[in-house]
């Protein structure tokens, strides 16, 4: 079989997740993979490096998820599976690709069983189906956090292609969220926040623990919507799914759409005053007490350990 994975990049840099996504279909078949934007070189090279990908082909596009899929369209013929990461530009093109192509995609893969058996959560997390893709051609969309990378030490070729673009939709101005801290999704430690921190100046208490630790910050939708941190802050259902070794959930619950976006966190740390909140029966380690106190004595702790 044949397989056209869609690379995911951003200032020059090709995504942690792309590397994933190759590992997780190779074993379905050879793999290409597919660097759309301007200016891509460095991109492909890292690309061309990925154990298991046969060719990196470099196509120009416009930036928009319409100009993309028309590029993706008129190259999807020529392979059994089209697939991508499960992130929000795989969330805004693998769809428009399904209609186009009149193809039911599967999304947000997080295992594959066999060349049309995947396995997928549903409810929120709460169970995994399994699936059998019985079309021809499948477009797929993977939880990259599921599956380990691809190795590097390939030199497949690059090619660039030229295929005509077509798009409506133009790109106007990118917004880019400047912040210090790691990206979210990617992060090995994430330090979460509830509404239990009561305001955006106490949620300082979080972002100190987490540039003592070199942790991304995560929140709960109550607390986004409470205003006390930023929308992309938030972890869960409707917001990222994250997969880092150690999540410090402080003041949160556990409600089922918060767990569904920390599922694949290795360990978690509950800093909460109720013994019996789901997240603290969810926990590896669990510190009981008020999170105004516990909070700075462990930021104090750390500045003795790590200066
Ligand atoms: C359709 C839908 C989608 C949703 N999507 C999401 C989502 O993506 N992500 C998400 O997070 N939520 C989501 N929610 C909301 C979710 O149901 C919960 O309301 C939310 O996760 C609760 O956030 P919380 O844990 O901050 O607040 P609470 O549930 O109020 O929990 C606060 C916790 O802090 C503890 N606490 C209070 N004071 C202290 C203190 N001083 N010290 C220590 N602990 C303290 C309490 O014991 C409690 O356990 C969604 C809901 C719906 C209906």
């Amino acid at each position: 079989m044949s397989v056209l994975v869609v690379a995911d990049h951003d200032l020059g840099q090709l995504s942690p997740a792309t590397a994933r996504v190759v590992h997780a279909v190779s074993q379905l078949g050879t793999v290409d993979v597919l660097v759309l934007g301007h200016d891509t070189t460095g991109v492909a090279e890292k690309a061309s490096k990925l154990a298991g990908v046969q060719k990196v082909l470099c196509a120009q596009s416009l930036g928009t998820a319409e100009a993309d899929v028309s590029v993706v369209e008129a190259l999807a013929k020529g392979y059994h599976i089209v697939a991508q990461s499960a992130n929000s530009c795989g969330k805004d093109r693998l769809p428009r690709l399904a209609a186009r192509l009149d193809i039911m995609p599967v999304t947000d893969i997080v295992e594959i069983l066999g060349s049309n058996r995947f396995v997928r959560p549903i409810y929120a997390g709460n169970a995994l189906q399994t699936v059998t893709d019985p079309q021809p051609r499948h477009l797929l969309t993977i939880r990259a956090s599921a599956f380990p990378p691809a190795a590097n030490g390939n030199a497949a070729p690059v090619e660039t292609i030229d295929v005509p673009v077509v798009s409506a939709a133009q790109l106007i101005a990118t917004h880019r969220t400047e912040s210090d801290t790691p990206d979210l999704a990617a992060a090995q430690i994430v330090v979460g926040g509830g509404v239990a921190l009561g305001s955006a100046e106490n949620f300082q208490l979080i972002a100190r623990l987490a540039k003592k630790l070199g942790a991304a910050i995560g929140a709960t939708r109550a607390a986004v919507d409470a205003g006390y941190a930023p929308n992309d802050w938030q972890v869960g259902q409707t917001g990222k799914i994250i997969a880092p070794d150690l999540y410090i959930a402080i003041g949160i619950s556990g409600a089922l759409q918060h767990l569904a976006g920390i599922q694949g966190a290795k360990k978690i740390i509950a800093i909460n005053n109720d013994p019996e909140a789901p997240l603290v029966k969810l926990a590896d380690v669990a510190l009981i007490g008020d999170l105004f106190e516990l909070v700075p004595q462990l930021i104090a702790e750390l500045d003795q350990k790590l200066p």
